[in-house]
């Protein structure tokens, strides 16, 4: 599982020595197979190898990028991807000994990117439209708490949560030491509630989760809940009964099960508002062409785009931007060249303008909106109308 704090490392690193590599590779099995994967690696190497002959560095730099272009290809060659992936990630150099492989569960685009800093706007675009769970299990003495991304989990075993001792108890009659023994045992509960929501707040703010599921019976669940502060309350999507002494594996199918239903729900509130937008001439448009347009003119603030959809098309040789039709791009006059589907170039442009990107599952909303839809930032001309209309005011 990439945890924030790596995120984090690759985001903040520069290479002091050597080359900082880059490499997506799509392995989408719906689609392509192993054979195809190891031949787009080979060509992706190659030109990286040309790239490297042009370059004027440092010899032993690369020689370097090479000792890390072999590995990649070493380790593709050799890997059986598990069908659950979909894309894989590796972030290399040599130099500084880095290497770290990432299993991804969406599509990206393939490419091998060199610079001194690591190319990261596919992976930060894929991070970002999946949530990180936390699911807390608890009891009346007990609390554990799993971080689950992207279909992995893991528990932090540190989330020891502190409960108040009990005190020896004083000479008393015995009816007055069963009510008392009743209203300790209330109290004992209460604090390790509290204590249990103030450790959630503190993994919170480590960035450890971003949606909270609480696993408990009732009527705790919903007392810990009462109990978190705001902004953890804010982003409380469930409450479901469970055991604390649940299998990872139990907790796992639960909380994604949570996820799931939480992601249908934001999906159809997206899908919502653009056909709203839509329906009243506002900030949205729906199908490949005016999408496309919107993406010329970078004006994408939220693209939305059905799971399995793809579309033949064209991208600029130099700039990545994707076209339906045309010879040259119109942002930088560079050729089109042509590729058997532009949607992940369309998704990496998205990235690259700073939109937001959902992938939608379900549903047949999507498909009612041609399969691709976006909010838009402004809507042309829009500006000059204000300007227009404040001037004959005046
Ligand atoms: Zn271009």
């Amino acid at each position: 599982m990439i945890t924030h704090h790596e995120v984090n490392i690759l985001v903040n690193y520069t290479a002091r020595e050597g080359i900082a590599l880059s490499f997506y590779l799509n392995t989408d099995g719906t689609e392509r197979n192993k054979g195809v994967w190891n031949i787009e690696t080979k060509d992706l190497i190659k030109n990286a190898h040309k790239e490297l002959e042009r370059l004027t560095i440092n010899r032993r730099y690369t020689e370097i990028a090479d000792t890390s272009l072999r590995r990649i290809q070493n380790f593709i060659s050799t890997e059986n991807f598990a069908p659950k992936y979909k894309s894989i990630a590796i972030f290399s150099n040599a130099a500084e000994n880095f290497y770290q492989i990432y299993y991804l569960p969406v599509p990206v685009k393939s490419n091998l990117v060199m610079d001194t800093n690591f190319y990261l706007r596919p992976l930060l675009a894929l991070l970002e439209e999946h949530c990180r769970i936390g699911l807390v299990l608890v009891d009346s003495r007990h609390a554990r708490l799993f971080e689950m991304y992207m279909g992995e989990i893991m528990e932090h075993h540190d989330f020891a949560t502190k409960t108040r001792t009990h005190k020896k108890p004083l000479l008393e009659t015995f009816m007055k030491r069963e009510k008392r023994l009743m209203q300790r045992k209330e109290e004992d509960t209460r604090f390790h509630l509290s204590s249990t929501a103030e450790a959630l707040g503190i993994h919170f703010n480590l960035r450890h989760f971003d949606k909270l599921v609480i696993g408990a019976h009732k009527p705790l669940g919903d007392h810990l809940a009462r109990l978190l502060n705001r902004r953890l309350h804010d982003n409380l999507i469930g409450i479901v009964e469970a055991e604390i002494h649940q299998k990872e594996n139990d907790v796992l199918a639960r909380a994604i099960r949570v996820e799931r239903e939480y992601e249908l729900d934001e999906e159809r509130k997206l899908l919502r508002r653009i056909a709203g937008e839509i329906e009243k001439d506002g900030y949205a448009v729906k199908g490949i062409r005016s999408v496309l347009e919107a993406a010329h003119d970078y004006n994408l603030q939220t693209l939305a785009v059905a799971q399995d959809f793809a579309e033949p098309g064209l991208v600029c040789s130099q700039c990545g931007m994707p076209y339906s039709e045309g010879n040259t791009c119109e942002g930088c006059g560079e050729p089109l060249v042509e590729v058997s589907d532009m949607i992940y170039d369309l998704v990496e442009e998205a990235a690259r303008q700073g939109a937001a990107v959902r992938h939608i599952q379900g549903g047949s909303l999507i498909a009612s909106l041609g399969n691709v839809a976006a909010i838009i930032k402004f809507k042309k001309g829009e500006l000059v109308r204000i300007e227009e209309a404040a001037e004959t005011e005046a």
